[in-house]
Protein backbone atom coordinates (compact mmCIF):
# COMPACT_ATOMS: atom_id res chain seq x y z
CA UNK A 1 0.00 0.00 0.00
CA UNK A 2 1.43 3.35 -0.96
CA UNK A 3 1.14 6.19 1.78
CA UNK A 4 1.74 9.73 0.70
CA UNK A 5 4.75 9.51 3.12
CA UNK A 6 7.42 6.94 2.08
CA UNK A 7 8.52 4.53 4.70
CA UNK A 8 6.25 6.73 7.40
CA UNK A 9 7.13 4.48 10.31
CA UNK A 10 10.37 5.61 10.02
CA UNK A 11 10.29 9.40 9.01
CA UNK A 12 8.54 12.04 10.37
CA UNK A 13 7.51 14.80 8.57
CA UNK A 14 8.69 18.55 9.75
CA UNK A 15 7.32 20.83 7.33
CA UNK A 16 6.14 20.71 3.42
CA UNK A 17 7.60 23.60 1.31
CA UNK A 18 6.32 24.34 -1.87
CA UNK A 19 8.79 25.31 -4.15
CA UNK A 20 8.28 27.08 -7.69
CA UNK A 21 8.39 23.68 -9.92
CA UNK A 22 8.17 20.96 -6.51
CA UNK A 23 7.40 20.29 -3.32
CA UNK A 24 9.85 19.87 -0.51
CA UNK A 25 9.24 17.50 1.92
CA UNK A 26 11.51 18.23 5.43
CA UNK A 27 11.46 14.95 7.43
CA UNK A 28 13.96 13.27 9.73
CA UNK A 29 14.34 9.96 11.04
CA UNK A 30 12.89 8.17 13.86
CA UNK A 31 14.00 4.35 12.77
CA UNK A 32 14.62 2.90 16.33
CA UNK A 33 15.81 0.66 17.53
CA UNK A 34 19.18 1.23 14.70
CA UNK A 35 21.21 -1.32 14.14
CA UNK A 36 25.11 -1.44 13.34
CA UNK A 37 25.48 -2.50 9.62
CA UNK A 38 28.51 -5.11 10.44
CA UNK A 39 27.60 -6.63 13.45
CA UNK A 40 24.26 -5.96 13.78
CA UNK A 41 24.60 -4.43 18.00
CA UNK A 42 21.89 -1.93 18.52
CA UNK A 43 23.09 1.34 19.24
CA UNK A 44 21.72 4.64 20.26
CA UNK A 45 24.35 6.72 20.77
CA UNK A 46 24.42 9.01 18.49
CA UNK A 47 27.58 10.90 16.85
CA UNK A 48 25.62 13.53 14.04
CA UNK A 49 23.72 14.39 11.77
CA UNK A 50 24.03 14.64 7.87
CA UNK A 51 21.07 15.54 4.77
CA UNK A 52 20.58 13.63 2.23
CA UNK A 53 18.09 14.70 -0.69
CA UNK A 54 15.76 12.03 -2.62
CA UNK A 55 13.35 12.34 -5.22
CA UNK A 56 10.15 10.62 -4.78
CA UNK A 57 7.04 10.35 -6.50
CA UNK A 58 5.40 13.28 -8.16
CA UNK A 59 2.26 14.16 -6.17
CA UNK A 60 -0.80 15.92 -8.24
CA UNK A 61 1.61 16.27 -11.19
CA UNK A 62 4.33 18.10 -9.06
CA UNK A 63 7.49 16.74 -8.37
CA UNK A 64 8.83 15.94 -4.90
CA UNK A 65 11.34 15.93 -3.07
CA UNK A 66 12.13 14.70 0.53
CA UNK A 67 15.08 16.74 2.43
CA UNK A 68 15.87 13.84 5.44
CA UNK A 69 17.87 14.42 8.20
CA UNK A 70 19.97 11.33 8.47
CA UNK A 71 22.31 10.04 11.61
CA UNK A 72 25.43 8.49 12.08
CA UNK A 73 26.15 6.20 15.32
CA UNK A 74 28.69 5.45 17.19
CA UNK A 75 29.38 1.28 17.09
CA UNK A 76 29.51 0.74 20.68
CA UNK A 77 30.65 -3.18 19.51
CA UNK A 78 34.38 -2.56 20.83
CA UNK A 79 35.45 -6.01 18.46
CA UNK A 80 33.82 -4.32 15.38
CA UNK A 81 35.93 -2.51 12.91
CA UNK A 82 33.13 0.20 11.88
CA UNK A 83 32.87 2.65 15.07
CA UNK A 84 31.11 5.52 12.86
CA UNK A 85 28.35 4.40 10.83
CA UNK A 86 25.37 5.72 8.48
CA UNK A 87 21.71 4.67 9.93
CA UNK A 88 20.52 2.58 7.10
CA UNK A 89 16.63 2.93 5.50
CA UNK A 90 16.28 -0.05 2.98
CA UNK A 91 12.63 0.56 2.95
CA UNK A 92 13.12 3.88 1.72
CA UNK A 93 15.98 3.69 -0.42
CA UNK A 94 19.37 2.18 -1.48
CA UNK A 95 22.27 3.63 0.40
CA UNK A 96 23.44 6.06 -2.11
CA UNK A 97 20.44 6.21 -3.97
CA UNK A 98 19.24 9.54 -4.99
CA UNK A 99 15.63 8.64 -5.61
CA UNK A 100 13.28 6.44 -3.67
CA UNK A 101 12.94 2.90 -4.11
CA UNK A 102 9.49 3.66 -4.86
CA UNK A 103 10.55 6.33 -7.72
CA UNK A 104 13.03 3.63 -8.74
CA UNK A 105 10.13 0.95 -9.34
CA UNK A 106 7.36 3.29 -10.59
CA UNK A 107 10.04 4.51 -13.30
CA UNK A 108 11.07 0.72 -14.35
CA UNK A 109 7.42 -0.01 -14.63
CA UNK A 110 7.23 2.95 -16.94
CA UNK A 111 10.54 1.93 -18.95
CA UNK A 112 9.15 -1.76 -19.28
CA UNK A 113 5.43 -0.81 -20.29
CA UNK A 114 6.44 2.14 -22.39
CA UNK A 115 9.93 1.86 -23.52
CA UNK A 116 12.91 4.88 -23.28
CA UNK A 117 11.62 7.46 -25.45
CA UNK A 118 7.70 7.26 -24.65
CA UNK A 119 8.07 6.46 -21.27
CA UNK A 120 10.00 9.86 -20.75
CA UNK A 121 7.17 11.51 -22.36
CA UNK A 122 4.52 10.14 -20.22
CA UNK A 123 6.73 10.22 -17.13
CA UNK A 124 7.01 13.99 -18.26
CA UNK A 125 3.69 14.61 -18.41
CA UNK A 126 2.89 12.76 -15.11
CA UNK A 127 5.78 14.94 -12.60
CA UNK A 128 8.65 12.65 -12.81
CA UNK A 129 11.62 14.45 -14.01
CA UNK A 130 13.41 11.49 -16.04
CA UNK A 131 15.38 10.94 -19.42
CA UNK A 132 14.86 8.42 -21.73
CA UNK A 133 18.52 6.75 -20.56
CA UNK A 134 17.23 6.69 -17.09
CA UNK A 135 14.53 5.15 -18.00
CA UNK A 136 16.21 2.04 -20.11
CA UNK A 137 19.17 2.04 -17.14
CA UNK A 138 15.78 1.12 -15.32
CA UNK A 139 14.58 -1.41 -17.90
CA UNK A 140 18.12 -2.90 -17.80
CA UNK A 141 18.39 -3.17 -13.78
CA UNK A 142 14.81 -5.11 -14.14
CA UNK A 143 14.75 -8.18 -12.23
CA UNK A 144 12.95 -9.74 -14.75
CA UNK A 145 9.91 -12.55 -13.45
CA UNK A 146 12.16 -15.97 -12.95
CA UNK A 147 9.65 -18.75 -15.36
CA UNK A 148 9.24 -22.33 -14.36
CA UNK A 149 10.10 -24.54 -16.89
CA UNK A 150 7.65 -25.47 -19.05
CA UNK A 151 6.25 -28.64 -20.20
CA UNK A 152 5.05 -27.83 -23.67
CA UNK A 153 7.58 -25.05 -25.48
CA UNK A 154 6.75 -23.19 -28.23
CA UNK A 155 9.78 -22.24 -30.61
CA UNK A 156 9.64 -20.08 -33.67
CA UNK A 157 12.14 -17.19 -35.25
CA UNK A 158 11.42 -13.40 -35.03
CA UNK A 159 13.26 -11.16 -37.33
CA UNK A 160 15.54 -8.66 -35.54
CA UNK A 161 16.31 -6.58 -38.04
CA UNK A 162 13.76 -7.93 -41.43
CA UNK A 163 15.03 -10.48 -43.54
CA UNK A 164 18.77 -10.14 -42.07
CA UNK A 165 18.94 -11.40 -38.71
CA UNK A 166 16.98 -13.25 -36.79
CA UNK A 167 16.20 -14.78 -32.98
CA UNK A 168 14.46 -16.85 -31.52
CA UNK A 169 11.40 -16.88 -29.35
CA UNK A 170 10.53 -19.55 -26.81
CA UNK A 171 6.49 -19.77 -25.37
CA UNK A 172 5.20 -21.93 -22.71
CA UNK A 173 2.21 -22.68 -24.15
CA UNK A 174 0.37 -24.15 -20.89
CA UNK A 175 0.48 -20.52 -19.48
CA UNK A 176 0.84 -18.29 -22.52
CA UNK A 177 4.00 -16.86 -21.50
CA UNK A 178 7.08 -15.97 -23.60
CA UNK A 179 9.70 -17.58 -21.58
CA UNK A 180 13.04 -15.97 -23.35
CA UNK A 181 14.36 -14.78 -25.93
CA UNK A 182 17.34 -16.22 -27.89
CA UNK A 183 19.42 -13.53 -29.73
CA UNK A 184 20.23 -16.06 -32.88
CA UNK A 185 18.38 -19.28 -34.23
CA UNK A 186 21.18 -21.69 -34.04
CA UNK A 187 20.99 -25.21 -32.84
CA UNK A 188 23.64 -24.88 -30.47
CA UNK A 189 22.30 -21.69 -28.95
CA UNK A 190 18.61 -23.94 -28.22
CA UNK A 191 20.86 -27.02 -27.30
CA UNK A 192 22.33 -24.66 -24.93
CA UNK A 193 19.00 -23.10 -23.39
CA UNK A 194 17.35 -26.19 -23.27
CA UNK A 195 19.83 -28.51 -21.52
CA UNK A 196 19.69 -25.43 -18.74
CA UNK A 197 16.43 -25.92 -18.30
CA UNK A 198 15.90 -29.90 -18.07
CA UNK A 199 12.23 -31.64 -17.55
CA UNK A 200 10.53 -30.17 -21.00
CA UNK A 201 8.01 -32.79 -22.76
CA UNK A 202 7.02 -31.09 -25.58
CA UNK A 203 8.79 -28.97 -28.31
CA UNK A 204 6.77 -27.12 -31.12
CA UNK A 205 8.65 -25.79 -33.68
CA UNK A 206 8.49 -24.72 -37.39
CA UNK A 207 10.30 -26.76 -39.65
CA UNK A 208 13.42 -25.52 -39.60
CA UNK A 209 16.11 -28.08 -39.49
CA UNK A 210 18.23 -25.89 -37.08
CA UNK A 211 15.36 -26.14 -34.21
CA UNK A 212 15.12 -29.96 -34.80
CA UNK A 213 18.85 -30.49 -34.74
CA UNK A 214 18.74 -27.99 -31.16
CA UNK A 215 15.77 -29.56 -29.48
CA UNK A 216 17.18 -33.25 -30.42
CA UNK A 217 20.39 -32.46 -28.46
CA UNK A 218 18.86 -30.30 -25.88
CA UNK A 219 16.12 -32.08 -24.78
CA UNK A 220 16.45 -35.78 -26.03
CA UNK A 221 13.44 -37.58 -24.53
CA UNK A 222 11.17 -34.42 -25.34
CA UNK A 223 8.76 -34.60 -28.39
CA UNK A 224 9.09 -32.79 -31.03
CA UNK A 225 5.89 -31.43 -33.08
CA UNK A 226 6.28 -29.96 -37.02
CA UNK A 227 3.78 -27.31 -36.80
CA UNK A 228 0.83 -28.36 -38.93
CA UNK A 229 0.46 -24.76 -40.58
CA UNK A 230 3.77 -25.14 -41.54
CA UNK A 231 3.06 -28.55 -43.27
CA UNK A 232 0.55 -27.31 -45.01
CA UNK A 233 2.57 -24.67 -46.11
CA UNK A 234 5.16 -26.05 -47.32
CA UNK A 235 3.17 -28.46 -49.60
CA UNK A 236 1.36 -25.40 -50.76
CA UNK A 237 4.78 -24.35 -51.92
CA UNK A 238 5.80 -27.90 -53.69
CA UNK A 239 2.28 -27.77 -55.15
CA UNK A 240 2.84 -23.78 -56.85
CA UNK A 241 6.58 -25.26 -57.88
CA UNK A 242 4.95 -28.35 -59.59
CA UNK A 243 2.50 -26.10 -61.23
CA UNK A 244 5.23 -23.56 -62.49
CA UNK A 245 6.02 -26.77 -64.91
CA UNK A 246 2.10 -27.18 -66.45
CA UNK A 247 1.82 -23.79 -67.08
CA UNK A 248 0.36 -24.66 -70.30
CA UNK A 249 -1.79 -26.86 -68.85
CA UNK A 250 -3.34 -23.77 -66.64
CA UNK A 251 -3.39 -21.90 -69.56
CA UNK A 252 -5.94 -24.40 -71.60
CA UNK A 253 -7.91 -24.61 -68.14
CA UNK A 254 -8.36 -20.93 -67.91
CA UNK A 255 -8.92 -20.81 -71.56
CA UNK A 256 -12.31 -23.30 -71.46
CA UNK A 257 -13.39 -21.85 -68.01
CA UNK A 258 -13.74 -18.67 -69.98
CA UNK A 259 -15.77 -20.17 -73.01
CA UNK A 260 -17.74 -21.34 -70.09
CA UNK A 261 -21.05 -18.67 -69.37
CA UNK A 262 -19.44 -15.62 -67.49
CA UNK A 263 -19.92 -16.46 -64.10
CA UNK A 264 -19.10 -13.75 -61.08
CA UNK A 265 -18.92 -15.34 -57.80
CA UNK A 266 -18.76 -12.19 -55.73
CA UNK A 267 -22.05 -10.64 -57.49
CA UNK A 268 -24.90 -11.77 -56.08
CA UNK A 269 -27.40 -10.79 -58.17
CA UNK A 270 -30.64 -9.85 -56.85
CA UNK A 271 -33.43 -12.26 -58.48
CA UNK A 272 -35.81 -8.81 -58.99
CA UNK A 273 -35.49 -5.39 -58.30
CA UNK A 274 -37.72 -5.90 -55.18
CA UNK A 275 -35.77 -7.69 -53.47
CA UNK A 276 -32.82 -5.28 -53.05
CA UNK A 277 -32.35 -6.43 -49.55
CA UNK A 278 -32.58 -9.74 -49.36
CA UNK A 279 -29.73 -9.28 -51.78
CA UNK A 280 -27.72 -7.16 -49.09
CA UNK A 281 -28.61 -9.89 -46.52
CA UNK A 282 -26.99 -12.58 -48.34
CA UNK A 283 -23.80 -10.85 -48.77
CA UNK A 284 -24.15 -10.34 -45.36
CA UNK A 285 -24.41 -13.24 -44.38
CA UNK A 286 -21.38 -14.53 -46.23
CA UNK A 287 -19.10 -11.47 -44.72
CA UNK A 288 -20.08 -12.99 -41.46
CA UNK A 289 -19.10 -16.18 -42.26
CA UNK A 290 -15.52 -14.78 -43.90
CA UNK A 291 -15.43 -12.39 -40.56
CA UNK A 292 -15.95 -15.33 -38.08
CA UNK A 293 -13.29 -17.79 -39.72
CA UNK A 294 -11.08 -14.86 -40.18
CA UNK A 295 -11.65 -14.26 -36.09
CA UNK A 296 -10.66 -17.88 -35.84
CA UNK A 297 -7.67 -17.73 -37.87
CA UNK A 298 -6.30 -15.07 -35.86
CA UNK A 299 -6.79 -16.13 -32.26
CA UNK A 300 -5.16 -19.06 -33.35
CA UNK A 301 -2.27 -17.22 -34.12
CA UNK A 302 -1.93 -16.93 -37.70
CA UNK A 303 -0.62 -14.02 -39.47
CA UNK A 304 -2.40 -11.31 -41.37
CA UNK A 305 -0.21 -12.31 -44.30
CA UNK A 306 -1.12 -15.68 -43.43
CA UNK A 307 -5.03 -15.60 -43.34
CA UNK A 308 -5.00 -13.30 -46.79
CA UNK A 309 -2.86 -15.96 -48.67
CA UNK A 310 -5.62 -18.63 -46.63
CA UNK A 311 -8.52 -16.89 -48.16
CA UNK A 312 -7.16 -14.84 -50.93
CA UNK A 313 -8.68 -11.37 -49.13
CA UNK A 314 -6.55 -8.11 -49.09
CA UNK A 315 -4.26 -7.35 -46.25
CA UNK A 316 -6.12 -4.42 -45.37
CA UNK A 317 -9.52 -6.36 -45.23
CA UNK A 318 -7.63 -9.09 -43.23
CA UNK A 319 -6.54 -6.26 -40.56
CA UNK A 320 -10.21 -4.22 -40.43
CA UNK A 321 -11.64 -7.65 -39.50
CA UNK A 322 -8.75 -8.44 -36.66
CA UNK A 323 -9.54 -5.36 -35.36
CA UNK A 324 -13.37 -4.68 -35.30
CA UNK A 325 -15.60 -5.98 -32.72
CA UNK A 326 -18.00 -7.53 -34.88
CA UNK A 327 -18.56 -8.03 -38.27
CA UNK A 328 -19.02 -4.55 -40.59
CA UNK A 329 -22.52 -4.52 -42.28
CA UNK A 330 -22.40 -3.50 -45.46
CA UNK A 331 -25.05 -0.31 -45.48
CA UNK A 332 -24.83 1.14 -48.73
CA UNK A 333 -27.71 2.07 -49.72
CA UNK A 334 -29.58 -0.59 -52.08
CA UNK A 335 -30.80 2.24 -54.56
CA UNK A 336 -27.44 2.73 -55.49
CA UNK A 337 -26.36 -0.67 -56.12
CA UNK A 338 -29.41 -1.68 -58.25
CA UNK A 339 -28.15 1.04 -60.39
CA UNK A 340 -25.73 -1.13 -61.31
CA UNK A 341 -28.07 -4.45 -61.88
CA UNK A 342 -28.80 -3.64 -65.08
CA UNK A 343 -24.89 -3.08 -66.40
CA UNK A 344 -23.49 -6.19 -64.41
CA UNK A 345 -23.68 -9.02 -66.91
CA UNK A 346 -21.87 -6.22 -69.10
CA UNK A 347 -19.62 -5.43 -66.34
CA UNK A 348 -18.56 -9.06 -65.81
CA UNK A 349 -18.01 -9.88 -69.12
CA UNK A 350 -16.24 -6.70 -70.11
CA UNK A 351 -13.83 -7.72 -67.06
CA UNK A 352 -13.60 -10.97 -68.26
CA UNK A 353 -11.96 -9.74 -71.49
CA UNK A 354 -9.57 -8.05 -69.63
CA UNK A 355 -11.06 -4.45 -69.06
CA UNK A 356 -9.99 -3.97 -65.54
CA UNK A 357 -9.78 -0.29 -65.51
CA UNK A 358 -12.87 1.10 -63.53
CA UNK A 359 -12.59 4.88 -65.60
CA UNK A 360 -12.54 3.11 -68.38
CA UNK A 361 -15.31 0.62 -67.63
CA UNK A 362 -17.54 3.66 -66.30
CA UNK A 363 -17.31 5.25 -69.63
CA UNK A 364 -18.68 2.17 -71.24
CA UNK A 365 -21.62 2.13 -68.73
CA UNK A 366 -22.56 5.36 -69.28
CA UNK A 367 -22.48 5.13 -73.11
CA UNK A 368 -24.83 2.57 -72.46
CA UNK A 369 -26.81 4.18 -69.68
CA UNK A 370 -25.76 4.21 -66.60
CA UNK A 371 -26.59 7.02 -64.48
CA UNK A 372 -24.64 6.10 -61.09
CA UNK A 373 -21.16 6.88 -60.27
CA UNK A 374 -17.90 6.13 -61.12
CA UNK A 375 -16.88 5.56 -57.19
CA UNK A 376 -19.65 3.11 -57.28
CA UNK A 377 -18.32 0.95 -60.68
CA UNK A 378 -14.63 1.52 -59.01
CA UNK A 379 -16.28 0.24 -55.56
CA UNK A 380 -17.62 -2.80 -57.32
CA UNK A 381 -14.70 -3.98 -59.16
CA UNK A 382 -12.70 -3.67 -56.54
CA UNK A 383 -13.80 -7.18 -55.26
CA UNK A 384 -13.01 -8.06 -58.30
CA UNK A 385 -9.69 -6.71 -58.62
CA UNK A 386 -8.90 -8.35 -55.00
CA UNK A 387 -8.56 -11.75 -56.63
CA UNK A 388 -6.73 -10.91 -59.50
CA UNK A 389 -2.99 -12.07 -59.55
CA UNK A 390 -0.61 -9.51 -58.07
CA UNK A 391 1.00 -8.15 -61.46
CA UNK A 392 -2.09 -7.45 -62.75
CA UNK A 393 -3.60 -5.58 -59.95
CA UNK A 394 -0.67 -2.73 -60.43
CA UNK A 395 -1.24 -2.51 -63.99
CA UNK A 396 -3.61 0.46 -63.56
CA UNK A 397 -4.33 2.16 -67.06
CA UNK A 398 -4.07 6.19 -67.53
CA UNK A 399 -7.42 7.19 -69.57
CA UNK A 400 -7.94 6.45 -72.88
CA UNK A 401 -4.50 4.55 -73.22
CA UNK A 402 -4.35 0.82 -74.14
CA UNK A 403 -2.83 -1.83 -71.71
CA UNK A 404 0.70 -1.70 -72.66
CA UNK A 405 2.80 -4.81 -73.08
CA UNK A 406 0.00 -7.09 -71.41
CA UNK A 407 -1.87 -10.27 -72.88
CA UNK A 408 -4.52 -9.77 -71.61
CA UNK A 409 -5.39 -13.72 -72.39
CA UNK A 410 -2.35 -14.58 -71.04
CA UNK A 411 -3.05 -12.47 -67.70
CA UNK A 412 -6.33 -14.45 -67.22
CA UNK A 413 -4.35 -17.35 -66.22
CA UNK A 414 -4.64 -18.00 -62.90
CA UNK A 415 -1.37 -17.54 -61.13
CA UNK A 416 0.62 -21.30 -60.37
CA UNK A 417 0.47 -19.64 -56.84
CA UNK A 418 -3.03 -19.00 -56.58
CA UNK A 419 -3.70 -22.54 -58.34
CA UNK A 420 -1.75 -24.36 -55.73
CA UNK A 421 -4.39 -22.90 -53.09
CA UNK A 422 -6.85 -23.65 -54.49
CA UNK A 423 -6.08 -26.91 -54.90
CA UNK A 424 -5.49 -27.45 -51.13
CA UNK A 425 -9.07 -25.79 -50.30
CA UNK A 426 -12.05 -28.00 -49.53
CA UNK A 427 -13.98 -27.44 -52.49
CA UNK A 428 -16.65 -26.26 -50.26
CA UNK A 429 -14.87 -23.21 -49.78
CA UNK A 430 -14.22 -22.23 -53.26
CA UNK A 431 -16.42 -20.14 -55.75
CA UNK A 432 -18.19 -21.90 -58.58
CA UNK A 433 -15.60 -20.35 -60.79
CA UNK A 434 -12.71 -21.44 -59.19
CA UNK A 435 -14.10 -25.35 -59.24
CA UNK A 436 -15.08 -25.04 -63.20
CA UNK A 437 -11.54 -24.19 -63.40
CA UNK A 438 -9.89 -26.71 -61.01
CA UNK A 439 -12.04 -29.22 -62.98
CA UNK A 440 -10.82 -28.46 -66.26
CA UNK A 441 -7.35 -28.16 -65.34
CA UNK A 442 -7.56 -31.93 -64.06
CA UNK A 443 -9.30 -32.74 -67.09
CA UNK A 444 -6.45 -31.31 -69.22
CA UNK A 445 -3.44 -33.07 -67.16
CA UNK A 446 -3.87 -36.48 -65.32
CA UNK A 447 -0.39 -35.57 -63.21
CA UNK A 448 -2.30 -32.42 -62.04
CA UNK A 449 -5.03 -35.04 -60.74
CA UNK A 450 -3.02 -36.96 -59.17
CA UNK A 451 -1.08 -34.09 -57.20
CA UNK A 452 -4.28 -32.77 -56.43
CA UNK A 453 -5.94 -35.85 -54.88
CA UNK A 454 -2.62 -36.50 -52.97
CA UNK A 455 -1.98 -32.38 -51.94
CA UNK A 456 -6.16 -33.15 -50.53
CA UNK A 457 -5.20 -36.18 -48.72
CA UNK A 458 -2.81 -34.79 -47.40
CA UNK A 459 -4.52 -31.21 -46.11
CA UNK A 460 -7.04 -33.32 -45.12
CA UNK A 461 -4.96 -35.95 -42.88
CA UNK A 462 -3.18 -32.74 -41.33
CA UNK A 463 -6.04 -30.37 -40.75
CA UNK A 464 -8.18 -33.31 -38.89
CA UNK A 465 -5.20 -35.35 -37.57
CA UNK A 466 -5.12 -38.77 -38.87
CA UNK A 467 -2.48 -40.17 -37.98
CA UNK A 468 -3.09 -43.92 -38.89
CA UNK A 469 -3.66 -42.59 -42.83
CA UNK A 470 -0.09 -41.09 -42.98
CA UNK A 471 1.98 -43.80 -44.05
CA UNK A 472 -0.05 -45.55 -46.53
CA UNK A 473 -0.20 -41.91 -48.13
CA UNK A 474 3.45 -41.62 -47.88
CA UNK A 475 3.86 -44.85 -49.65
CA UNK A 476 1.49 -43.39 -52.04
CA UNK A 477 2.89 -40.06 -52.84
CA UNK A 478 6.62 -41.83 -53.27
CA UNK A 479 5.46 -43.15 -56.43
CA UNK A 480 4.19 -39.90 -57.81
CA UNK A 481 6.11 -39.06 -60.72
CA UNK A 482 6.37 -35.35 -59.92
CA UNK A 483 10.14 -34.85 -58.47
CA UNK A 484 8.99 -31.77 -56.31
CA UNK A 485 5.95 -34.15 -54.64
CA UNK A 486 8.74 -36.96 -53.99
CA UNK A 487 10.91 -34.20 -52.80
CA UNK A 488 8.18 -32.89 -50.20
CA UNK A 489 7.87 -36.89 -48.66
CA UNK A 490 11.56 -37.08 -48.72
CA UNK A 491 11.92 -33.96 -46.22
CA UNK A 492 8.95 -35.46 -44.44
CA UNK A 493 10.58 -38.43 -43.87
CA UNK A 494 13.45 -36.77 -42.35
CA UNK A 495 11.22 -35.05 -40.30
CA UNK A 496 8.90 -38.02 -39.66
CA UNK A 497 8.73 -38.34 -35.89
CA UNK A 498 7.60 -34.93 -35.94
CA UNK A 499 5.35 -34.95 -38.89
CA UNK A 500 3.57 -37.86 -37.00
CA UNK A 501 3.50 -35.77 -33.53
CA UNK A 502 1.81 -33.14 -35.26
CA UNK A 503 -1.05 -35.37 -36.37
CA UNK A 504 -1.07 -37.21 -32.59
CA UNK A 505 -1.18 -34.31 -30.73
CA UNK A 506 -3.45 -30.79 -30.55
CA UNK A 507 -0.07 -28.64 -29.84
CA UNK A 508 0.55 -26.06 -32.48
CA UNK A 509 3.11 -22.88 -33.17
CA UNK A 510 0.17 -21.00 -33.69
CA UNK A 511 0.54 -19.45 -30.44
CA UNK A 512 3.86 -18.98 -30.61
CA UNK A 513 3.22 -16.70 -33.66
CA UNK A 514 0.86 -14.89 -32.22
CA UNK A 515 3.27 -13.75 -29.37
CA UNK A 516 6.05 -13.29 -32.58
CA UNK A 517 3.31 -10.52 -33.72
CA UNK A 518 2.91 -8.78 -30.16
CA UNK A 519 6.65 -8.59 -30.28
CA UNK A 520 6.82 -7.35 -33.50
CA UNK A 521 4.57 -4.21 -32.37
CA UNK A 522 6.97 -4.01 -29.22
CA UNK A 523 9.91 -4.15 -31.60
CA UNK A 524 7.85 -1.54 -33.62
CA UNK A 525 6.95 0.92 -30.61
CA UNK A 526 10.35 0.91 -29.75
CA UNK A 527 11.11 2.16 -32.99
CA UNK A 528 13.38 -0.20 -34.41
CA UNK A 529 16.30 0.67 -32.72
CA UNK A 530 15.30 -1.82 -29.61
CA UNK A 531 18.45 -3.32 -28.24
CA UNK A 532 18.24 -6.99 -27.42
CA UNK A 533 18.31 -6.83 -24.00
CA UNK A 534 15.82 -3.89 -23.60
CA UNK A 535 13.36 -5.62 -25.83
CA UNK A 536 13.86 -8.86 -23.75
CA UNK A 537 13.29 -7.20 -20.79
CA UNK A 538 10.34 -5.83 -21.80
CA UNK A 539 8.52 -9.00 -23.34
CA UNK A 540 9.49 -10.83 -20.44
CA UNK A 541 7.98 -8.32 -18.13
CA UNK A 542 5.09 -7.97 -20.63
CA UNK A 543 1.75 -8.77 -18.22
ZN1 LIG B 1 29.48 -2.67 14.70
Amino acid sequence: MKTLLVAAHLLKLDRIVSRTDHLLLVVHSIQAPVRCPKCARVSSHLHSRYERTLADLPWQGIAVQIKLQARRFFCNNESCAQQIFCERLPELALRYARKTLRLNEALQWIGLMIGGEAGAKVAAELGFRVSPDTLLRRIRAANLPVMSTPKVLGVDDWAKRKGQTYGTILVDLERHRVVDLLPDREATTLTHWLKQHAGIEIITRDRAAAYAEGARQGAPDAIQIADRWHLIKNLTEVVERFLQTKYSDLQVAAKQNRQQPVTTPTVVKAESKQLPRTRLALWNERRQARYEEVRRFWQQGATIKRIAEQFGMHRRTVRMFIRTESCPERLKPCSRISQLDRHLDYLAQRWAEGCHSAADLYRELLSRGFRGSQSLVRHYVAQWRSELPPELKRARRGPGTAMPTIDRKKLLVPSPRNTAWWLLQKQENLEAEQQVYLQKLCEASPEIAQVQQLAQRFARLVRERKALEFSSWLEEAAKNSSPEIRGFVAGLKRDQPAVEAALKYAWSNGQTEGQVNKLKNLKRSMFGRAKFDLLKARVLAAP
